[in-house]
């Protein structure tokens, strides 16, 4: 109370009023309050993936922070250390930690004496799985299979109504042999162009690579689409010209397991892939196509739904 507002930022917004049905601005670009309309498609979107699932697969939720550690491990700031956002705190003795609190209710720039926690926002849902993966053992034949979430940062601001900061992240991993990975990977391909179907969205299934940063990752970014390693689910949210990549089937190779020490059933170095779900564009991309009225949704996507 009492604190001066912020200009608000509203998300540009392909329909006129679907993120103000949606949404509440937040005052920082790709942030958002959200609706309980916009909330319960979101949690029945949840259960139709879950029902989806393969029944050996293990359920893992995880917190929206990390370990710094662990994801300094896995690479991650070589490929995307413009996305990364660091969890901050004001560390050392009381009079050090008044002294900064103070400086702020003088107007001065208290950030200056935060230093690292050691968390990081965590930036997909699968990059905690694998150390616990890992200390299991070698996987069972078939591979392990998880399903797992999280709350995800990444720091890309924008006031697109498909770009977020702060969006939700739905995976099923698969961990165990090449073979494996591969057909996982196959199978969830067909199985995702089905539930897109069941949703009555438009889509297509295209190569894709991830967003590596610079020169060097614009490299790397060419040859994961030769090697074929990243596809991507593409549904008109923003612009019908432009679709928006909703979900993503990513296969990382032996990546994880030489990092983690991963064994497969064989006692090989194991290879993994995810399926990945975005929980926020898919909602959105079902209001962006039905309209922002569910009662309204064609019949087979409320059967779908169970609206
Ligand atoms: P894009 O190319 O659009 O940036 P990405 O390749 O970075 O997507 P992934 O890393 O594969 O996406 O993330 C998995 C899924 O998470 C995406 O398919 C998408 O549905 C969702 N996602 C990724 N970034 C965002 C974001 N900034 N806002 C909302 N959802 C996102
Ligand atoms: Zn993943
Ligand atoms: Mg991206």
């Amino acid at each position: 109370m009492g604190a001066a507002f912020k200009d608000v930022t509203p998300a540009r917004d392909p329909l006129g009023t679907l993120a103000e049905t949606l949404w509440r601005p937040m005052g920082v670009e790709g942030v958002y309050g959200r609706t309980g309309a916009y909330e319960a498609i979101v949690e029945k979107l949840a259960v139709f993936i879950s029902r989806q699932r393969d029944p050996r697969a293990e359920v893992m939720r995880f917190p929206p922070v990390m370990s710094r550690g662990d994801l300094e491990k896995n690479g991650y700031l070589k490929s995307f250390p413009n996305l990364l956002g660091c969890v901050c705190a004001l560390h050392g003795s009381e009079a050090d930690i008044r002294a900064a609190a103070a400086w702020a209710e003088q107007g001065g720039d208290w950030t200056q004496a935060l230093s690292s926690a050691d968390l990081v926002l965590t930036p997909a849902a699968c990059y905690p799985i694998y150390p616990i993966a890992a200390a299991r053992g070698p996987a069972p034949r078939g591979g392990y299979a998880f399903d797992v979430a999280a709350d995800c940062f990444r720091h890309e601001p924008s006031q697109d109504i498909d770009r977020l900061q702060s969006f939700r992240m739905r995976e099923y991993v698969c961990i165990g042999s090449a073979d494996e990975v591969s057909a996982f990977r196959e199978r969830w391909i067909e199985r995702a162009k089905g539930m897109a179907d069941e949703l009555g969205l438009p889509y297509s299934v295209a190569p894709a690579s991830d967003p590596f940063f610079g020169r060097t990752g614009q490299m790397m970014a060419v040859a994961q689409i030769q090697q074929a390693l990243k596809f991507e689910l593409l549904i008109p949210v923003r612009a019908e010209d432009s679709p928006t990549a909703c979900m993503s089937f990513n296969y990382h190779r032996d990546h994880f397991g030489v990092t983690w020490g991963l064994r497969d059933h064989a006692g090989a170095v194991a290879h993994t892939g995810c399926i990945a779900f975005g929980m926020d564009r898919l909602a959105v991309a079902l209001f962006r196509t039905h309209g922002v009225h569910p009662a309204q949704w064609p019949a087979r996507v409320k059967e779908a739904l169970k609206l």
